[in-house]
């Protein structure tokens, strides 16, 4: 038979597990607590199951865990983790110290199929979805580096690293449920953002879900034609069906929404480019983060000059939108925004 893998199983199965094994069902909260709150990565951790159904687990299940490969420390302290799957396949997180928080950047997918003209990520191309293991394992593991770097656990989590979420829209959620269940890691939704690049149907779906942590759209162009040249994506959902998809989320949640915006000089960064961005911005409650554009590998695009940038910003606010704008970390190990794609892959 072959085996699986036991971070794929829900509680139930669990408990059909230890069943079908004579063991009680609190059996499977004990292994529960061993995979999600513990992060062990083997059965032979669990030290209170008894010796023989620890080998039954063993026959049975595999552990889909995940290798720290290299670990890259900025000037500014941005932390780079490149992570490996049991395939090989390559995936990163990074940790961003400020004064008063650590944020761990996460991945859900090897790669991105969504290539965005803007990002490192995109040019690598899609290698597969992200375990659920895996995107928790990234959780647990940064939140490890962050006591030993930093001495403290983590304040944050965004949800932004390389892929597009959404699409591997199960798999996150069940990682955020496993991050965020009191008796698992127990990190406050709150605290956590999840980025997508615009999937319309998907963020219904959140919106029906009910899911209580923050969203936040990788906007950069209120313009149907620029966007869709910045981000491929606009010509299967474009602003249109974006902005029905956002309405329907702030009707569902009454949550507050937020908009990122890397500024392109001469792309999307003029006056008018604001205007657009000001009138779509109207459907509902909104933060707007815009950020400094990072220089990848090879550059199409230049970042937007300062007193640009701060007519931008004067306008967005002369509109009373909330604005703030985001000074980049981790530029001189390919941390930053944008910037993540492992040479190795
Ligand atoms: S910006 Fe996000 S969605 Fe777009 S290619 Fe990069 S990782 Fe994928």
């Amino acid at each position: 038979m072959e085996k699986e893998c036991v971070r794929n199983l829900n509680f139930d199965k669990l408990v059909e597990f230890c069943k079908k094994n004579n063991q009680q069902e609190f059996r499977a909260r004990q292994i529960s607590y061993w995979l999600w709150h513990k992060g062990v990565s083997d059965f032979e951790s669990m030290t209170d199951l008894p010796k023989k159904f620890r080998g039954a687990l063993e026959e049975a299940f595999y552990f889909d865990n995940i290798k720290i490969e290299s670990t890259n420390r900025s000037k500014d302290k941005t932390t780079k983790i490149l992570f490996s799957s049991l395939d090989n396949k390559l995936f990163e997180g990074v940790l961003i110290p400020s004064k008063d928080r650590v944020t761990a950047c996460i991945s859900t997918q090897s790669g991105c199929p969504l290539n965005c003209s803007f990002c490192s990520t995109g040019k690598m191309g899609f290698i597969r979805n992200l375990r659920v293991g895996e995107i928790f394992g990234q959780v647990f593991e940064l939140n490890e580096t962050c006591k030993k770097l930093f001495g403290r656990f983590l304040t944050n989590i965004v949800i932004m690293g390389m892929g597009e979420p959404l699409l591997n829209y199960e798999n996150t959620l069940e990682a955020i449920k496993h991050i965020t269940n009191e008796n698992d890691l127990g990190f406050s939704p709150h605290r956590i953002t999840l980025s997508t690049a615009g999937i319309a149907p998907k963020i219904k779906s959140l919106a029906d879900d009910k899911k209580k942590f923050n969203l936040s759209i990788s906007l950069h162009s209120a313009d149907n034609q620029k966007r869709s040249e910045i981000m491929p994506i606009n010509k299967k959902y474009d602003l249109e069906t974006l902005s029905a998809a956002i309405r329907y989320f702030y009707e569902k949640t009454g949550q507050r929404i937020t908009y990122e915006y890397i500024l392109l000089k001469g792309i999307n960064d003029d006056i008018k480019d604001a205007e657009k961005l000001s009138q779509f911005t109207k459907i509902s409650p909104c933060k707007i983060n815009l950020i400094g554009y990072n220089s990848g590998d090879s550059d199409i695009y230049l970042p937007s000059d300062g007193k640009k940038t701060e007519e931008f910003m004067t306008f967005l606010k002369s509109k009373n939108l909330i604005v703030t704008l985001r000074k980049s970390k981790g530029q001189d190990i390919n941390a930053a925004c944008g910037q993540l794609a492992n040479k190795k892959q």
